[in-house]
């Protein structure tokens, strides 16, 4: 990436003023992704100064905003105390603290990577976005949206629940990215996310009705999650194996939220 200026703005004016200003005018979070690319930037703007670097009890919900790092919420209480800590448990697998000490949430939810490890998490869970200037959806919705939305991610919400919940990062060397993620939550219902596929995280609609209607068989579920998911072929391995390891994980991960 090359970028000609950056400013750390002081309010949420100024930095939708500049972000609209040009289509080469970007947010900057921990910067790890934007760096990696080659994109000629205009101006990069910064958000440190306007106290999104929160991670609050707001009763029914959790809100934290978009600059709080990786590392942040994976040793946060609040967030190791939700279901029995699957989402630090998930972010502390992402790279080394070092790495984790620089990204940002925002950065990670904001650009949808197929791979990420946190979206797959959050989608365990009922998740609200909120962009700048006054915009709110579900996480889902904003993944099922083509493209990005043309605002600034401030705060996610994450719907306390309590539940049992298993995740598992499947990769071939700890450092890599991963080939397949799998999170599972069990409140009063299941909810079965497939990451990584390789495409963006995704709940499995039909096994979650084969599980919320009573469904007890873990194989069969096992097996409708292999049936339904859609997947595909990636530079580290193909989309046949992705498919035998959802029936591995998925039956594993049901055995686990049941213990
Ligand atoms: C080498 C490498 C390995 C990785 N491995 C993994 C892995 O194994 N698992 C995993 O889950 N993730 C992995 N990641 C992704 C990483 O965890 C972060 O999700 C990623 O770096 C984005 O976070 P960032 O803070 O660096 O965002 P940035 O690079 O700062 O921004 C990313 C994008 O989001 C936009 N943006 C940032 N913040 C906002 C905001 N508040 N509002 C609107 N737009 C915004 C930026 O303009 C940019 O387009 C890896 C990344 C790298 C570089």
């Amino acid at each position: 990436m090359k970028a000609n200026s950056y400013v750390s703005v002081g309010s949420w004016q100024e930095a939708y003023k500049l972000l609209k200003a040009s289509p080469k005018n970007k947010i900057i979070g921990g910067g790890l992704w934007l760096k990696k690319g080659n994109a000629q930037v205009d101006t990069l703007i910064d958000l440190s100064r306007l106290n999104l670097k929160k991670i609050e009890d707001k009763g029914a919900y959790i809100e934290i905003g978009s600059m709080v790092s990786q590392r942040e919420l994976e040793q946060s209480s609040l967030i190791k105390g939700l279901s029995n800590g699957v989402i630090s448990e998930a972010v502390s697998q992402i790279m080394g603290p070092a790495f984790r000490n620089v990204a940002t949430v925002g950065g990670s939810v904001y650009g949808k990577y197929g791979f990420s490890d946190l979206i797959a998490v959050l989608l365990g869970f009922e998740v609200e976005l909120q962009f700048y200037p006054s915009k709110t959806m579900s996480l889902e919705e904003y993944l099922a949206q083509p493209g990005f939305y043309d605002g600034i991610l401030t705060h996610i919400r994450i719907q306390k629940k309590d539940a049992r919940a298993f995740f598992k990062k499947v990769c071939l060397t700890s450092l890599d990215y991963p080939i397949l993620n799998i999170c599972i939550t069990k409140g009063e219902k299941y909810v079965v996310v497939v990451g990584s596929r390789p495409l963006v995280a995704t709940r499995l609609t039909k096994t979650m009705e084969y599980l919320n209607n009573g469904g007890s068989d873990f194989k069969e579920a096992a097996r409708i999650a292999a049936t339904e998911i859609k997947v595909g072929d990636s530079i580290a391995t193909k989309g046949e194996y992705r498919k035998e390891l959802v029936k591995v994980y998925v039956e594993r991960g049901l055995e686990e939220v049941n213990k």
